[in-house]
């Protein structure tokens, strides 16, 4: 599997692929993952703007995906590193969309070819685009916890975010919850088979119970800054159950030694 995947990369940084060259690239095969180093070039299309562009970057593509999310980053400091361009420099680089979306994507084409064409090149098209027109080609979620819970309230059809919070963080960590005799976490009133557990087994297939627990944590993390707190409650985006909820799952898990999703 390792050298087939190698040789997968390698060949598209050699050979290109749709709309994507490499220039100047470098490639390292490391323990756990293969380390791409130089310039990526695009020639992409979207409605009737087509855009040709070249960056710097680095990609760490890990050997179990697409189990694990590349990261990728811009190199020569161009992308500003904040939440609104979507990159972080420091940490885990570009936020390339919701962990569930790009998993369902990527489950479907396991192949690095794809991942530059569909995931990496459109991140960087939407880039350029705004560095040209001040807005981006499309609608983009909110960063980090903000897109995961609008990923989740679409997905679920739920209209209120806090019955999107209560639903994932109960899914999450109470196992009753995905037992279909029980309520359903919605607050419906309706046995969690008869309500959503559907649309959660068609979830699990590409993003496992485990992500989920990852992007509840994410969500914790994102706002358990105790200045921070106040004003999240104000304006309502958390209730203090929940809250109080996600502490004391939080603890639980840095207790039980998951000390890594963090
Ligand atoms: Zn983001
Ligand atoms: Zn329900």
């Amino acid at each position: 599997m390792m050298s087939n995947l190698i040789d997968e990369v390698y060949d598209a940084i050699t050979n290109g692929g749709v709309g994507f060259n490499f220039k100047e690239t470098s490639l390292q095969a490391l323990k756990d993952k293969i380390e791409i180093t130089g310039k990526i070039q695009f020639n992409q299309i979207y409605e009737e703007v087509q855009l040709q562009d070249e960056y710097s970057i680095q990609i760490l593509f890990p050997t179990d995906f697409p189990h694990t999310i590349p990261i990728v980053r811009e190199t020569s400091g161009r992308i500003e590193s904040s939440a609104d361009y979507h990159n972080d420099k420091e940490g885990d680089g570009f936020c390339l969309g919701v962990p569930g979306e790009i998993n369902k994507k990527i489950r479907d084409n396991p192949t690095f070819k794809y991942f530059i064409t569909d995931i990496v090149v459109p991140f960087l098209y939407a880039n350029t685009f705004h560095e040209r027109y001040n807005k981006y080609p499309w609608p983009t979620r909110g960063h980090c916890s903000k897109g995961i819970i609008e990923y989740y309230q679409s997905l679920f059809k739920f209209k209120d975010e806090r019955v999107t919070q209560n639903f994932l963080l109960n899914i999450a960590f109470f196992k009753n919850s995905i037992s279909g005799h029980h309520l359903c976490p919605c607050g419906s009133g309706k046995k969690f088979k008869d309500c959503h557990r559907n649309e959660y087994t068609d979830l699990i297939k590409y993003h496992s119970h485990r992500n989920i627990q990852k992007d509840v944590l994410q969500i914790i993390k994102d706002n358990s800054e105790p200045k921070d707190k106040e004003n999240l409650f104000k304006e309502r985006l958390y209730t203090k159950k929940w809250y109080n909820l996600c502490r004391h799952c939080l603890r639980f898990l840095i207790k039980q030694n998951e000390r890594s999703v963090l």
